[in-house]
């Protein structure tokens, strides 16, 4: 069976490194809005340009561009096939309704919707220092994982990029973004009785055990 997560949490929690092991390891796909836009910026489509304004001052994208892009993309058959994790959608009440709605139609059901929790502390740190490699998407860390040359990915040899928006500003009120958009997710998905609290400040490898724990 196809495994289907959604993953939350704050910035900087690890999301995108966990939906990068559990594709490695199990074939779902990672479905990350915050990827899928940073792609349309490089390729300057309109929604890229749009998706920029909002995304170069830590502010969440409309919902209704952010719903349609993400809902196109769960619908596709590839995904459907290997199943998928989502990684930062959905982000408000709004967009997990709308997804919610869209499951429902197409008969498709989540395996666990996962929230992912360290301090806050420790994301300001993981942050900064945050860096990922231009072509195939593996995170390092300054200090906690740097590569083995400057610069370079140790995985693929291409050049490494810090994100516009891990500046420390833009990373202050992606938080106040998070605390106030999205906990009311983790909310709405604890109400529904289907939620996983995960201490993810931890080695990714047993974070990682403990998402998948019982359904691999
Ligand atoms: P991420 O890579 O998940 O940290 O996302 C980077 C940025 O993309 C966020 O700070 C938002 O500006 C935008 N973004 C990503 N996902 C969403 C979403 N589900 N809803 C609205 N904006 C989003």
């Amino acid at each position: 069976m196809p495994l289907r997560l959604i993953l939350i949490g704050p910035p900087g929690v690890g999301k995108g490194t966990q939906a990068a092991l559990i594709e490695q390891r199990t074939g779902a796909k990672p479905l990350s809005s915050g990827v899928i836009f940073r792609a349309e910026i490089d390729a300057e489509t309109d929604l890229g340009q749009l998706a920029k304004r909002y995304i170069d001052h830590g502010e969440l994208v409309p919902n209704g561009v952010t719903i349609q892009m993400m809902l196109k993309r769960i619908r596709s058959q590839e995904v459907r096939s290997h199943g998928f994790v989502l990684d930062g959608f959905p982000r408000t009440v709004r967009q997990a309704e709308a997804l919610t709605e869209e499951l429902e139609n197409i008969q498709v059901t989540i395996d666990a919707v996962v929230s992912l929790e360290v301090p806050e502390d420790v994301i300001v740190d993981r942050l900064s220092g945050r860096m990922g490699c231009t072509k195939c998407g593996e995170i390092y860390h300054s200090t906690n994982k740097p590569p083995k040359r400057e610069g370079i990915c140790d995985k693929c040899n291409s050049p490494l990029f810090v994100r516009e928006d891990d500046k420390p500003d833009t990373v202050r009120e992606r938080l106040r973004v998070f605390r106030d958009n999205t906990k009311p997710v983790i909310d709405y998905y604890e109400t529904l009785g289907r939620l996983r609290h995960i201490d993810a400040d931890r080695p990714a490898d047993q974070v990682y055990q403990d998402i998948v724990d019982g359904l691999v």
